[in-house]
């Protein structure tokens, strides 16, 4: 058990910059910033129904999770060749790198993308290639994670799945995102199962705005290894004790859940609860081009909102390492590197 040295409150927002750290929930198509949309669209000659890079961003004024899916699908549109993929990966790897994680899961959505007339192999090859760049060049190491959009059918996350086996060994697993309520994770209990025989990682949304009943559904049905979101969980002392005795990982997006009214304001969040009840709480930043914040955006203004001290900004960088899907030794190594920062800051 590492004890975290006393740590006074001004020098805890540079530490939380400081500090290694994971990104396990990111949306890579959620990183495109208004520039780069612009850019690629003339890239790409596409007209866009904005007439600039303000105007684009003043529509980020979200209410609910739907109104921002409908200007993040507006914004993928842009994305047509391999060299597009690779440029917005290779954005949010600079971007993270400069926040100091040192490991990030990104997901993807392909069908967003199939759907547009886009090869599967376009928008792998130009992410993974983008994934073994970051690790050379920029020391962050990288791996995909598949989604399937919830509010789509089952079939149709069938056909993706087979689409992207032949290029099985360019990502590790598969996850759910999109519209949450109204769309349960039993409807994906088949390709689910699917992806467990193929001896894919399997993780989920749930419990961002839909109950606590799709926590458990995403973990009994499902079988997930981790949950992204899952705030709503607290709602169950059943499912949170069920969370903190299998150290079932959650994947929480403060900015975002405050963009999303989710916890319309910060200080209201629950994060802290979370890791007081014992649970494997992470911070990520979801879409953070379009929820105005990376990863150390969500640290810092989340811990000055709330009063979170270093003892959970500990906790958090190490459950996410722990959370992780990376190998025993990498695990170690980081969570060593974690305990120096702390020990010499
Ligand atoms: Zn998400």
């Amino acid at each position: 058990m590492f004890t975290v040295p006393p740590i006074s409150p001004e020098r805890l927002p540079e530490l939380l910059r400081l500090m290694p750290k994971a990104e396990l929930h990111i949306h890579i198509e959620g990183s495109l910033e208004p520039e780069l949309i612009f850019a690629l669209a003339q890239r790409n000659k596409i007209t866009l129904p904005y007439p600039d890079v303000e105007s684009l961003r003043r529509a980020y004024a979200f209410t609910n999770l739907q109104s921002f899916l409908d200007i993040y699908y507006a914004g993928a549109s842009v994305l047509i060749t391999e060299q597009d993929f690779y440029d917005m990966a290779r954005a949010y790897f600079v971007r993270a790198a400069a926040d100091n994680v040192v490991h990030a899961e990104l997901f993807f959505d392909p069908q967003t993308h199939t759907a547009r007339g886009i090869a599967m192999e376009t928008v792998i090859n130009g992410l993974h290639r983008a994934c073994v760049d970051a690790k050379a060049e920029l020391g962050v190491s990288a791996a995909l994670i598949l989604c399937f959009l919830r509010h789509l059918s089952e079939e149709e996350a069938f056909e993706t799945l087979e689409q992207a086996l032949p290029l099985r060994d360019k990502f590790i697993g598969v996850g759910l995102d999109s519209s949450e309520v109204g769309h349960p994770p039993e409807k994906f209990a088949r390709v689910f199962a699917r992806c467990r025989e193929l001896g894919l990682h399997l993780v989920a949304h749930a419990g961002e705005e839909g109950p606590p009943a799709y926590v458990w559904a995403a973990l009994d049905v499902l079988k997930v290894e981790r949950i992204d979101h899952g705030v709503q969980s607290v709602k169950d002392p059943a499912l949170m004790r069920r969370l903190a005795q299998d150290r079932i990982a959650l994947t929480v997006c403060p900015l975002s859940n405050q963009k999303l009214c989710v916890f319309p304001d910060l200080a209201d969040h629950n994060l802290g609860q979370l890791l007081d009840a014992g649970l494997a709480a992470t911070v990520n930043s979801d879409d953070p081009a379009y929820f105005g914040g990376y990863m150390n955006d969500n640290f810092v203004q989340t811990f000055a909102a709330t009063g979170l001290t270093a003892q959970h900004a500990y906790q958090l960088a190490a459950n996410s390492f722990e959370a992780s899907f990376i190998d025993e030794p990498a695990k170690r190594a980081f969570t060593e590197r974690l305990q120096n920062c702390f020990a010499t800051s």
